[in-house]
């Protein structure tokens, strides 16, 4: 090898500097595991160049293939087009929330083009379209796996749904839909962020601060002092609005922050009366266009519900019970505040936070401070690792030899029962400079089979728990207890998953159906029987007391009912939007109260209207999706009742519901997973039960 000639020292060179960039090497890792350790900001640019390129070459061999389009060729080729790609963005993406800089987040500014450009090349690609069509046309005479059948019908709708069926004349008017929606979505949300700015609450005497804490009066200075004024300022930004309204005992003061806060972007510079009607307009264009009676049909037609009646009929069935519950629990708390020195007959929408707070002072005092000490991190860690063990026989092995990346990261070789590999878990606990806020579950890698040889999946949990020192250990309180379990159920269907498309495993699955892992994991924070197997204070080394399990389990369903029906009313604005066939004659706020009436806990403010400020629906992606929050709450309680019904660690249930939810993905129907696992549709009555709201009124 010395004698070495100048022609092949630069080929040699060319090639070591590829050869040195982690990210575009196969990992000599265990399982394959991401080299964080030689990963540096430098080798993100090139890796997704290259990546890109790939990935298009890729996308290029399938369209010019001369050979008639097959499943094999076409859609299991795109299937497993850009797999550089996929993992070079599962790195870089997921660290750019977890561990960032200044100059991550310059790449990501840099990239964000070439990576819309590269997802048009894929998306507009007519050839490809024309082949994926092809074998769409033939799927009932290919004798197709069930995942595979599901894989060729959900790529065609993906591209069927983005207009790709559409006449070149319709194509055009859909873009041109398109842009104009996106333009006026932006507009909305800039409109409800001005709208939010524009209000200050400018107090000068210190009778105004009535009721208020310290910690709320000194932000309030706080805020002043940012603006050159002298006193106290609130605005309507949430930290400033909800403690005035909970602790201000000022009816007049709260009255104006209430009809700020409510009357936002109707009316005046920001208006957005004119633009929701734009905006839902466009949306009827872009169903009819699309083949769809209205847009709620199209939004949910690739969900677990998969039209608007059976979310209709879920919320009806929600709304039926709720409505006369929340109607005494407002009553409950008049009551209340007539009791404590209040004058008036009813109480007023912005009476409301006040009194109800002083309630829930009066009836369920729980003080975090009470918990802390019984939820040492390590213990609980420990806790949920071993609820993995006793409902799945999972065992969790620290390695130190696989990196994290970064040093507070730990990394766990996950094991199944038989002892198999099952996934590499990157648990991230502690707050830093470079981490985003939050609680989030993700992956580096999902699983999948590609030529016949299975890749593991690599999951990361991220939390922002307060680290421990030499003196004082990491203590959690409750609600961080069940985020933890929260995001640990995400981590196992990620980590259980079992498929041969990584499009389909872990927690690629509907929207209204992904939170059913995860949310059915927080029931177990209110369990007696898992809590008292851990909770131990970490000076006195004392158990749990009863009574305190007893205090968060009260807590947690007070005002159940009031708060189902607000989610409800939201809900239910949602669907009556987006059913439409054609715009209302009535205007936007006439419209939404006409909607609203008959689900009211609270008297009518005329002013008020909430269309004008929803963001969700109007400037985010929760269109005709609102439900979904509901609906994955009845998923998760109609589930848990039946680990309550036959033991909370009974070892058939959670067999089942590994072998039917967790281990499956999105490889068939969701609604047909659920039915196999719990023997029948979800079950409003069993999300009633939990909240301990009566099903039938009893007035
Ligand atoms: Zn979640």
């Amino acid at each position: 090898m010395r004698h070495i000639s100048l022609m092949a020292g630069i080929m040699l060179a060319v090639l070591s500097c590829t050869m040195e960039n982690p990210l575009l090497t196969e990992s000599k890792l265990p399982y394959g595991a991401p080299p964080f350790d030689k990963i540096r900001n430098e080798h993100y640019m090139p890796a997704f160049e290259q990546g890109i390129a790939r990935a298009k070459a890729e996308i290029d061999a399938i369209v010019a293939n001369p050979a008639a389009p097959t499943f094999e060729n076409t859609i299991e080729a795109l299937e497993n087009a850009g797999q550089a790609l996929d993992r070079i963005s599962g790195i870089f993406y997921n660290l750019l929330e977890a561990d960032t800089d200044d100059e991550m987040q310059q790449i990501a500014e840099d990239i964000s083009p070439k990576m819309t450009e590269y997802e048009m090349y894929v998306s507009l690609n007519e050839p490809l379209f024309r082949r994926i069509k092809a074998v769409w046309e033939q799927r009932d005479s290919l004798g197709l796996d069930p995942d595979q059948y599901k894989l060729l019908v959900d790529t065609y709708q993906d591209f069927a749904r983005s207009g790709a069926n559409l006449s070149p004349a319709d194509k055009e008017t859909y873009g041109k839909y398109e842009e104009e929606l996106s333009l006026l979505e932006l507009e909305y949300g800039k409109h409800v962020l001005a709208a939010t700015n524009a209000f200050t609450l400018h107090l000068t005497e210190e009778a105004q601060l009535a009721g208020l804490p310290g910690f709320v009066r000194e932000s309030a200075a706080e805020a002043a002092k940012e603006k050159g004024l002298e006193g106290w300022v609130f605005d309507l930004s949430y930290p400033s609005y909800g403690p005035f309204m909970k602790y201000s005992t000022d009816r007049e003061l709260k009255r104006q922050m209430y009809m700020a806060y409510n009357t936002k972007a109707v009316g005046g510079e920001n208006d957005n009366r004119d633009i929701v009607r734009k905006i839902v307009d466009l949306r009827i264009k872009i169903a009819r266009i699309l083949g769809y009676e209205t847009y709620a049909d199209y939004a949910t037609e690739d969900r677990m519900a998969k039209t608007p009646a059976a979310v209709n009929a879920l919320i009806d069935k929600l709304m039926a019970p709720s409505l006369p519950a929340a109607r005494q629990e407002v009553a409950g708390i008049l009551a209340f505040a007539r009791e404590n020195g209040f004058e008036d007959e009813v109480l007023q929408p912005w009476d409301f936070s006040y009194w109800s707070e002083r309630y829930k002072d009066a009836h369920y005092a729980l003080n975090d401070t009470l918990l802390k000490p019984y939820f040492r991190l390590e213990d609980c860690i420990d806790a949920v690792f071993g609820l993995a063990g006793k409902l799945y026989g999972l065992r969790f092995e620290e390695r130190s030899d696989i990196p994290g990346y970064h040093k507070d990261v730990k990394v766990f070789d996950v094991k199944d029962e038989d002892g198999k590999h099952l996934a590499l878990f990157y648990a991230d606990f502690f707050p830093r400079a470079s981490k985003r806020g939050g609680a989030w579950m993700t992956e580096f890698r999902g699983q999948s089979i590609v030529d016949g040889v299975e890749r593991r999946p690599f999951i990361s949990l991220v939390t922002n728990f307060t680290k421990p020192t030499a003196q004082s250990p990491s203590l959690l309180t409750h609600d961080e207890l069940t985020t933890l379990l929260h995001e640990f159920g995400h981590s196992l269907h990620g980590m259980m998953a079992e498929g041969r498309y990584e499009s389909q495993t872990g927690t690629n699955v509907a929207r209204d159906f992904v939170e059913l892992p995860s949310q059915i994991m927080e029931n177990w924070a209110y369990e007696p029987e898992f809590l008292q197997g851990f909770a131990r204070h970490y000076q006195t080394g004392a158990p749990l007391p009863g009574e305190l399990i007893a205090k968060v389990e009260a807590a947690k369903n007070y005002l159940a009912a009031y708060s189902q029906v607000r989610q409800l009313q939201f809900g239910i604005l949602d669907m009556a939007w987006h059913s439409r066939t054609s715009l209302p004659e009535a205007d936007v706020p006439s419209f939404e109260k006409a909607v609203l009436a008959p689900a009211a806990v609270m008297p009518d403010v005329p002013e008020c209207c909430i269309s004008t400020s929803f963001s969700h629906i109007f400037a985010g992606g929760y269109s005709a999706g609102y439900y979904s929050y509901k609906w994955a709450e009845v998923l998760e309680a109609d589930a848990f009742s039946l680990f309550q019904e036959k033991g909370i660690f009974n070892r058939e249930v959670a067999r089942s519901f590994r072998d039917n939810i967790l281990s499956k993905g999105s490889t068939e129907d969701e609604a047909v997973l659920y039915r196999r696992f719990r023997g029948h549709d979800p079950q409003p009555e069993a999300l009633l039960h939990k909240l301990g709201i009566p099903e039938t009124e009893s007035l």
